[in-house]
């Protein structure tokens, strides 16, 4: 009611960026592009979309402030509108992937910055928007960076034709201020000012073995040591990894002694249902701890109050390009020192505050000084499919922020071409099976292999398969069991290879009612496997929309291969007479990976996922072709047909 009104009135003005607001909004009025920098929890995110909305001239055009996070897009839009008394998708709203919250009159969009890219597809102006403001800009996501682009090309045009001039703000804590800048025809930088306390850093004396042991290590130290309601923020790297920390923690909790104040304990992750998202908002009852173990989430997208002390393990989970495969793998990797210090930042909101690094000071000197931007990580086919699927006719000259070589794009370009994704005329020209495999949100060899399954009847395999592909691994092997684990899992090993072993697991899993006890008792990861039915529902969705019939082969596995072999045929190894494989792309020595299941077989020909450099180069995710269906889907690939042994 009014009181809450009244009293969030109060905390707005409370806020850093409030005393800023007048010289802020005049600095911003006649500037088409600037940048605005300031701490965490300063109020860039929540505020300034108001401010501008108050004080706007274009009111009948929208504001849009993108995120690189969904969770941060809607809990953002939720507190915003109660701020203004108002309710959620009237005055404000938000958009992200498979939930649209706006309305009619809707002038102030939380979205991310992936939804913004989707709609620029069909309004390459971006017409409905007098303001964009592109927040969490250090993220460097892809869609972050391919939007960098796509808005400055708008403002242009629209200047040029004379249209109401779009305004770009790019928001962020601290980052490569003068990198951004020059990027925006050189526009100005707006700092406000933020209250920050000391914060004390502590390293460990040795390098820790295992990160998330020692993080629980600490947060029951810290917890023994310090008076209740010193709240503790744990950043470790994904959701299971998370739950699994937290059950570990009220297990622990359980058997300390009476006087030891209770423990709140919060997971906080992308994926958490919201409801639980927002109990990290409330305030800790007297007399007791909350301890938030969460992901890189926590850095920088979202605020919390009450944080004293901070466990930072120095890791996180981030997309990492592997070359050979072409497939972007999610990886645990070590931070940047820029993500460090923003870890750190966060016991010193509202007080001094402690932070506890789970590695020693010469591994910090190690780390890198910034995040390296994805674009430069990821795979770039499907950038540039995308790129095609906006309407970008010179994509080789994108004006990208910090462009990725010739080499790589050119290269993205030629194995589009391959898949039948693009013609090379003048420039590459998006045909209409690109267009179709761009509206999967999938690397493109696999989008392929799902546009294949129309003319071999088995969509239905092909998609679990594609799903299983796409989720963290399946297996779950306890480095002690490892030979049970194997022993076990031999039943669904077939002999024709890896992906049909997939498929087997798949279809046993469904076939138990996804029971969790039947995963650990098969060694297999429950977890995933859910997730793997999730997915598939989302691919059989856009299926559906491209009116792909969803059939199914039965027990024709030779259907199933053929349509791997369309998108993988670039992965093809032929064995040599002394028994050794090489690639037929390069000529290359390879092995087949002890963990596959035709490890003990020799066939002539194989298709792998990816390669893997230990002692040997290692194929991996395996499947036994025929000459001739490698043949058949790319003959001016092969040029000459495949001899048969
Ligand atoms: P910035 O973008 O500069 O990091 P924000 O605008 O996100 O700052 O946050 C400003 C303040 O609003 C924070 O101090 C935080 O406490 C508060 N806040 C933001 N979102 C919520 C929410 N969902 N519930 C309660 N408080 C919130
Ligand atoms: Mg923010």
């Amino acid at each position: 009611g009014s009181l809450n009104y009244t009293h969030l009135q109060d905390e707005r003005r409370k806020l850093p960026i409030y005393t800023t607001r007048h010289r802020l909004l005049k600095a911003l009025q006649p500037m088409s592009s600037a940048i605005v920098i300031g701490e965490t929890g300063s109020g860039k995110t929540t505020q300034l979309p108001q401010y501008l909305y108050e004080s706007g001239q274009h009111k009948k055009l929208m504001i849009a402030c993108t995120q690189p996070r969904r969770v941060a897009a809607i809990t953002v839009a939720q507190r915003v509108a109660e701020e203004m008394g108002d309710q959620l998708g009237h005055t404000v709203g938000y958009c992200v992937r498979f939930e649209d919250c706006t309305g009619k009159d809707t002038k102030i969009k939380y979205m991310t910055d992936g939804m913004l890219l989707r709609e620029a597809i069909h309004d390459p102006l971006l017409k409905r928007y007098s303001t964009v403001i592109l927040d969490e800009c250090h993220e460097r996501t892809i869609h972050t960076d391919v939007l960098f682009g796509v808005v400055k090309k708008a403002q242009a045009e629209r200047k040029e034709r004379g249209m109401i001039l779009l305004k770009i703000i790019v928001m962020s804590a601290t980052m490569d201020v003068d990198h951004f800048s020059n990027y925006f025809n050189k526009a100005p930088v707006l700092y406000i000012e933020g209250r920050q306390y000391t914060v004390k850093i502590m390293y460990t004396s040795e390098p820790q073995s295992d990160y998330v042991f020692s993080a629980l290590a600490a947060v029951f130290q810290v917890h023994e040591e310090s008076p209740p309601n010193e709240d503790i923020l744990v950043f470790l790297t994904g959701q299971e990894e998370i739950e699994s920390a937290v059950k570990s923690i009220k297990d622990i909790a359980k058997d300390l002694s009476q006087d030891s104040p209770p423990l709140i304990v919060c997971p906080m992750y992308a994926a958490l249902p919201s409801n639980l998202q927002l109990r990290i908002f409330q305030h800790t009852p007297k007399g007791s701890r909350k301890v938030i173990v969460a992901t890189n989430i926590a850095e920088t997208s979202i605020t919390i109050h009450g944080i004293k002390h901070v466990i930072d393990t120095g890791k996180v989970k981030a997309k990492v390009f592997n070359p050979f495969s072409g497939l972007d793998l999610l990886k645990v990797v070590n931070t940047s020192k820029a993500q460090a210090w923003q870890r750190s930042g966060r016991a010193g909101r509202e007080a001094p505050g402690t932070c506890y690094r789970l590695y020693t000071e010469s591994e910090y000197d190690q780390m890198r000084d910034n995040t390296l931007p994805e674009i430069q990580r990821c795979n770039l086919s499907s950038v540039i499919l995308q790129l095609l699927a906006l309407g970008i006719e010179d994509v080789l000259n994108f004006d990208f922020m910090d462009k990725p070589s010739k080499e790589s794009l050119e290269n993205a370009v030629n194995q589009l071409e391959l898949l039948g994704a693009v013609i090379k005329d003048i420039k590459p020209k998006l045909t209409p099976e690109g267009r179709k495999m761009a509206d999967f949100p999938l690397e493109p060899r696999l989008a392929k292999v799902i546009l294949a399954a129309k003319d071999h009847s088995c969509l239905e395999e092909i998609l679990t398969i594609v799903s299983a592909l796409s989720v963290d691994s399946v297996y779950h092997t306890p480095a002690s069991k490892k030979d049970d684990a194997v022993a076990v899992r031999n039943k669904f090993m077939a002999s024709e290879g890896d992906h049909l072993t997939l498929l087997n697991i798949y279809r046993a899993y469904k076939g138990v009612n996804c029971n969790k006890q039947w995963c650990h008792d098969n060694f297999l990861n429950g977890r995933n496997l859910r997730t793997a039915v999730d997915v598939k529902k989302q691919l059989k969705e856009i299926c559906t929309r491209q009116q792909l019939p969803v059939e199914s082969c039965g027990q024709d596995t030779t259907a199933i291969r053929k349509c791997l072999c369309a998108g993988f045929f670039m992965n093809a190894a032929e064995l040599q007479k002394e028994g050794q494989y090489v690639t037929v792309s390069s000529r290359k020595p390879v092995s087949i990976h002890p963990s596959s299941s035709i490890f003990q077989c020799k066939p002539a020909y194989v298709i792998y996922n990816e390669l893997i450099q230990t002692s040997k180069c290692y194929m991996r995710d395996l499947s036994v072709v025929d000459a001739d269906w490698l043949y058949d889907v790319a003959p001016s690939y092969f040029r000459r047909k495949l001899s048969k042994k």
